[in-house]
């Protein structure tokens, strides 16, 4: 068997994390490492290792994953935008393969991202 990822582990109990939203299909919780005011990490419950990992089964949770950005944007009160990012594969910065969504905002947002 693999070993569990972090995010598996945060599912499942064994590791605490700042919970701030979940429902049947998702988790969400802030990032340790906040690269903004709000940093937050949205996750499927389904072990889905990447975006190159997807299949058409998963079209309706990755949907979900963005309803809930939405809703926590509400929830800190986002008002003046934010930003959602799927880093996929270590080339694009990846470093846990469990799919997430960076939910940030509360800060001036530059583009392009390094
Ligand atoms: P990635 O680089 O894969 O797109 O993003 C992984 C994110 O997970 C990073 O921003 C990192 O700070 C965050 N992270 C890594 N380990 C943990 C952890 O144990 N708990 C929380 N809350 N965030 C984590």
């Amino acid at each position: 068997m693999a070993e569990k990822t972090i995010f598996k582990k945060i599912i499942d109990g064994e590791i605490p994390a700042d919970i701030v939203y979940e429902d049947d299909q998702s988790l969400a919780f802030r990032d340790v490492n906040p690269q903004a005011p709000t940093h937050i990490l949205i996750i499927p419950r389904k072990e889905i290792a990447s975006i190159d990992h997807l299949s058409a089964e998963d079209e309706q949770v990755m949907g979900h994953l963005f309803l809930v950005a939405q809703k926590i944007a509400k929830q800190e009160n986002l008002t003046d935008g934010y930003r959602t990012i799927i880093n996929c594969g270590e080339g694009a910065g990846q470093t846990v393969f469990h799919l997430h969504v960076h939910l940030m905002g509360g800060r001036n947002l530059t583009w392009p991202p390094g």
